[in-house]
């Protein structure tokens, strides 16, 4: 592709509308324009970027057996109705004004309604089948350029199975070739265990790329080997000091006090001998929440351990129930305080486990109730891991210090179970001629944002820096010097050649602009070998190479041009 007859309006000056290296880079380099906020329109070199992406993922795809097919972009609504998906999404699903259809922000619900008119017998499955194609999320505030559009392109495939073992083939299948892709795609990544709560799952990954551009927050141990969604991460502390001894129940008078800190320094006792006490709604019923100390409860976790929606309790009704405010609320005699207290549900984080010898509210305004032995004195429904792990903790696995990091999502794998196959009725005959529902699973991966990711973790000052693997062109050829017939003539010899070769080559033969703004355009575009013609070079039978990503210069013979590029395609 010649630059003189190229579309690739490159940009001098950073966007004041980009905040992100890649979402600047891709506008500066003529890769993508915004059509509207959240849309992009694809330049030949971003589509030529793009279209390696979408190679890679193509051939992993099909190496592990997964057929590609491609679904429709609009979907009927009832099939959304039927799965309670139109309210899940809510804001973030398009709707269309004259048709009773949707804008697909992913595929489970078609996929099901195929497999529900197709498939009939265990004896058809599994099945896996991909697309790349586009969805629509109508995200509230898109402003990381195509790292989140409301118009994007997903790798989105589906498995189908008759048992659970299937599921598990399938997941680890995808597992394996999402680490192929991603590495082939030149990204530096880490897999985090997710929170599959709400959705229903049985087991769910996600693939993240470290990055501020990012929305998730994760924890990483200090040998990256263990990593997880703050959601579910957990680490080492130790729990709660059980004494030998569990002392009477004291009532104290504690006017004012209300925060941890200030009845730990009220009572001059330590921290670990405090359960703070917080309320929250589970669906139409309450739950009290014990933590040790100032430990931060985590709604996520709160949420799978419920296995219900939960939201904090409204001020008003805390002061009905418990008799009490927010602050001088405890577990001891909560249920027998009012009829409708009898309900509440009281459970506790693990640190709390067998703890004695705890002080925590006395359900009276400024009082709080020493000496609480949570086995002698209440009865508490479970103790599950709710609290949020803080910086520098020891990571699970003994691997270090944990650090919370920012993430973006590349790609996600689902274990789905029968959630879509039972509200939309697929099902199948076992070998017991036995009706049973589809096990499905769900796997994507945001084709736009590979690359973007790509350019976050690949560039400098001056631009970008592409990996082979995803580069747009593997060469860019620069004429330097177009005054001299010399260098024009060998410049275009040197492109017939390479082009004839096979090469992928962008020519700056433009014969209009100055050596300076070519290799700054070279920098800003990034292939990986920028091939130099000047006449000083080539009057001593040369050309010059620049290698992007490390600046190196070598020097070629004119005459093993050729040789010399074939080994760096191959290397
Ligand atoms: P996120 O948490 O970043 O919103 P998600 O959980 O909504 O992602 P999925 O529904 O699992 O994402 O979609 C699969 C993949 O599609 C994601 O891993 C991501 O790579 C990509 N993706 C999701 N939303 C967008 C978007 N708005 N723009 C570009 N890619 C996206
Ligand atoms: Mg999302």
């Amino acid at each position: 592709m010649r630059l003189s007859s190229g579309f690739i309006p490159t940009v001098k000056e950073t966007p004041t509308e980009a905040v992100i290296p890649s979402h600047q880079l891709m506008i500066r380099a003529g890769m993508v324009r915004a059509l509207a906020a959240g849309v992009y329109a694809f330049l030949p070199l971003g589509y030529r970027a793009l279209k390696k992406a979408m190679e890679i993922i193509r051939q992993e795809m099909d190496a592990i057996g997964a057929q590609e097919l491609h679904l429709p972009a609009l979907s009927p609504i009832e099939l959304w109705e039927e799965t309670g998906r139109v309210k899940a999404f809510g804001d973030i699903l398009f709707h269309v004004k004259n048709r009773p259809l949707v804008l697909a922000p992913t595929h489970e619900e078609v996929i099901c309604w195929l497999a529900k008119n197709h498939i009939s017998s265990y004896k058809q499955m599994p099945q896996m089948w991909y697309q790349i194609q586009t969805k629509f999320r109508n995200e509230p505030r898109p402003r990381s350029g195509v790292l989140r559009g409301r118009q994007f392109l997903m790798k989105d495939s589906y498995s189908l199975d008759s048992s659970w073992q299937g599921l598990d083939v399938s997941y680890d299948l995808h597992a394996e070739a999402y680490g192929k892709i991603f590495v082939r795609c030149g990204l530096k990544f880490f897999v985090v265990g997710a929170s599959s709560g709400a959705m229903g799952g049985t087991g769910s990954q996600e693939f993240m790329m470290e990055s501020d551009a990012g929305e998730d927050v994760i924890a990483v141990s200090s040998d990256n080997r263990y990593a997880a969604n703050v959601e579910i991460a957990t680490s080492r502390v130790p729990g709660a000091p059980r004494d030998p001894e569990s002392g009477p129940l004291k009532e104290v008078h504690t006017p004012g006090i209300r925060t941890i800190d200030e009845v730990a320094d009220f009572l001059n006792i330590d921290q670990n001998r405090l359960a703070k006490s917080v309320v929250y709604w589970a669906d139409e019923t309450h739950v009290l929440v014990l933590m040790l100390g100032n430990d931060e409860l985590n709604e996520a976790k709160l949420m799978s351990a419920m296995g219900k929606e939960v939201r904090p309790i409204e001020a008003e009704r805390l002061l009905e129930l418990t008799g009490a405010e927010g602050g001088s609320i405890g577990p001891v005699g909560l249920r027998e305080r009012t009829p409708a207290s009898k309900q509440f549900k009281i459970i506790a984080d693990n640190r709390l486990k067998k703890a004695n010898n705890l002080t925590s509210g006395a359900n009276q305004n400024d009082y709080h109730l020493m000496n609480i032995d949570l086995e002698r004195d209440c009865t508490i429904d479970g103790y599950y891991d709710l609290r949020t792990i803080q910086e520098g903790e020891e990571s699970p696995d003994g691997g270090g210090p944990l650090r919370v990091v920012k993430g973006v999502e590349l790609g996600h794998i689902f274990k789905l179970g029968t959630k879509y196959a039972d509200a939309l009725g697929a099902k199948f005959l076992d070998e017991n001629g036995k009706e049973q529902p589809i096990i499905m699973g769900s796997y994507g991966i945001g084709v736009e944002r590979v690359l973007a990711c790509h350019i976050e973790q690949n560039h400098d000052e001056n631009g970008i820096i592409w990996d082979k693997s995803l580069a747009p062109f593997m060469f860019h050829l620069i004429s330097v010097g177009t005054k001299s017939k010399q260098v024009r003539d060998a410049s275009e010899a040197i492109y017939q050649e390479m082009t004839a070769a096979g090469f992928e080559v962008l020519f700056d033969d433009r014969t209009d602009v100055s050596p300076g703004f070519k290799f700054k355009d070279a920098d800003l575009l990034g292939m990986p070998y920028q091939v130099i013609v000047g006449e000083k070079n080539l009057a001593q039978g040369k050309v010059e190479i620049k290698v992007r990503k490390t600046g190196e210069r070598i020097f070629v013979e004119r005459e093993r041009l050729l040789e010399y590029e074939r080994s760096k395609v191959g290397d």
